[in-house]
């Protein structure tokens, strides 16, 4: 049977470590503080806004919510944007996204100031990543893929990794991220073909398609660590990621869904909140 890649126990160890640099950066006079803008109220934002500040919470992040309404305008949305970026008792912003229609959301994410940018959504975070250099903050979900395999003592240096999807929320980044570390990368799409033989190439499977099942038994080796970043919910409301969970079972080891990657992402979010005060306050963890 594989080992499983509990998401809370990564997140416990980089909570403890947040915990401590908080103090620290408390006692020296700084007060690490995340705002939250969010337009409207879809249920998925919510729940992990819930998430989001129970966890900063937990570990001594002050939280400052900024709630908009549905039809709220692009203008509105750039003025709060702005005010984040000119408080300096404010050191990351977390954006709901996707924005509702009929706002550009590449202005409005453009507008928020680089060094706030705790989610990785402004070209300067993506930049960084792709440039492994610490201009912005990495996808809080991609670093989480990354948080996990190391947590668990999972290298990648030398190791074939296959990421199934390129998007630039979770599949690029993660794809770079793992590359940095010098894993040899190969990143799959929908339009790839003979999917299950790639994903058979791989060490490490990191797969962020959106699609239950879409890896399964033919896809997997005996040895294949799976970061399965997927969530799907059928409409009994269950919860499955994108390998198919009886034979994620039998490979190496595996990150369950829900339980695996999702339970790392907060504590991302808060270590990048915590990073960027620090460096906000020219100090260094
Ligand atoms: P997306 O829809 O933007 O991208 C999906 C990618 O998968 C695309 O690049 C597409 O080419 C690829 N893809 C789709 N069908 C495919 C197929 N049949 N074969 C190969 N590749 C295929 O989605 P996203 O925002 O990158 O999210 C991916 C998944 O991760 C979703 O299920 C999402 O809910 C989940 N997610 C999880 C977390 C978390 O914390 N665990 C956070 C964010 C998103």
């Amino acid at each position: 049977m594989a080992e499983i890649l509990y998401g809370k126990n990564a997140a416990a160890a980089i909570n403890e470590a947040l915990i401590r640099e908080t103090e620290a950066l408390k006692a020296g006079g700084t007060n690490p503080t995340l705002a939250i803008v969010r337009v409207g109220a879809r249920g998925d934002d919510v729940a992990y806004e819930r998430g989001a500040v129970k966890r900063c919470e937990m570990i001594g992040i002050d939280v400052k919510k900024f709630e908009l309404a549905a039809d709220v305008s692009e203008e509105e949305l750039l003025k709060v944007i702005a005010e984040v970026n000119g408080d300096a008792a404010i050191h990351g912003c977390l954006l709901f996204r996707p924005l509702p229609k009929g706002i550009d959301e590449t202005r409005v994410c453009g507008a928020l100031a680089p060094e706030k940018d705790v989610d990785g959504i402004t070209a300067g975070s993506i930049l960084g990543v792709f440039t492994d250099k610490n201009t912005g903050f990495a996808p809080c979900t991609a670093q989480a893929c990354i948080e996990l395999l190391n947590h668990y003592g999972y290298e990648l240096k030398g190791k074939k990794v296959v990421v199934v999807g390129r998007s630039l929320v979770i599949g690029k980044p993660v794809a770079m991220m793992a590359l940095a570390r010098h894993a040899t990368v190969t990143i799959c799409h929908s339009r790839t073909e003979a999917l299950s033989e790639v994903c058979r190439t791989a060490d490490i499977l990191i797969a962020a398609a959106g699609k239950a099942g879409l890896v399964d038994a033919s896809g997997l080796g005996p040895d294949t660590v799976v970061i399965d970043v997927g969530i799907n919910v059928d409409a009994d409301g269950n919860m499955s990621g994108d390998v198919r969970k009886e034979d994620a079972e039998q490979a190496g080891a595996y990150s369950p869904v829900p339980g695996g990657v999702g339970a790392v992402t907060t504590s991302v979010l808060a270590k990048h909140v915590v990073e960027a005060a620090a460096r906000a306050a020219g100090a260094s963890l």
